[in-house]
């Protein structure tokens, strides 16, 4: 058994003990993994005290027979935001099962634990209106990482190229756009997507994290991108957080 040094960030923690807790980080170099920090609860004596939710810190640990220690921790960013605030948490919480979930241990995945590490980080620096946005944003990276992003230009039954001038009917289960032929005399389940919905769909799903700003997409189209991601992870791999009905009931409070 060794020590090593890894950066991660903490994806959620519950207390051990009295005065222990036990955390689960997603790391650069071995993906998800358990580890207890031992006196956390004692408060800012220790450094270990700071190994708090949506957190992101270099590491040393120690690796034990099943469980890691925390022998030392080097903060890179607190997101202390995320913790302040029931909205930010709500958010951020989401993003944090969705790795949980979908993050293996023992298997680093380097893309994957970038994407977690930027989009808490620009959750923690975002207004609320923005958190959306993020949300969106991280939820079709993810899709695209795990190979079932939405298929846009082409029909997903026949393969040809498909008019997106109009309105054009996007199926979760088939797992993207239908062109008109395939779609008369037939029961798909779908939604329709207008020319700018499709562009902004593409526009999330492969551009650059740092080109796409919250002031580019409306609310509307935002909304129906989330629903549309959403509704992707849990048909395609049984993806859904459990922290998704507090997000839900957040926003209910917010429109009411
Ligand atoms: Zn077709």
């Amino acid at each position: 058994m060794a020590t090593f040094e890894t950066e991660a960030l903490v994806l959620k923690q519950f207390d051990l003990g009295e005065s222990d807790r036990l955390i689960t980080l997603y790391t650069r170099k071995k993906g998800k993994l358990k580890a207890v920090a031992r006196g956390a609860r004692k408060g800012n004596k220790s450094r270990s005290g700071l190994v708090l939710p949506f957190s992101y810190h270099d590491f040393t640990l120690y690796q034990g027979k099943s469980l890691a220690k925390i022998n030392h921790i080097e903060s890179i960013a607190m997101n202390t935001k995320l913790r302040e605030d029931l909205d930010y948490m709500a958010y951020a919480s989401v993003v944090s099962e969705y790795v949980e979930r979908a993050g293996l241990e023992d298997e680093a995945d380097q893309a994957l634990f970038s994407l977690l590490a930027v989009i808490l980080e620009k959750m923690a620096e975002a207004k609320k209106g923005e958190l959306l946005f993020y949300l969106t944003v991280f939820k079709a990276k993810l899709l695209l990482l795990l190979g079932v992003k939405p298929e846009i230009e082409n029909c997903t039954v026949c393969g040809e190229k498909v008019d997106l001038n109009n309105s054009t009917p996007l199926s979760v289960e088939e797992g993207g756009s239908i062109c008109k032929n395939c779609f008369k005399d037939s029961n798909y389940k779908y939604t329709l997507f207008s020319l700018n919905e499709m562009r902004a769909l593409y526009k999330i799903t492969f551009a650059e994290i740092s080109k796409l700003k919250p002031v580019q997409f409306s609310e509307k189209i935002l909304e129906k991108i989330n629903e549309l991601t959403e509704k992707f992870l849990i048909y395609h791999l049984d993806l859904k957080p459990k922290s998704l009905s507090f997000l839900y009931t957040i926003r209910k409070m917010k429109n009411n």
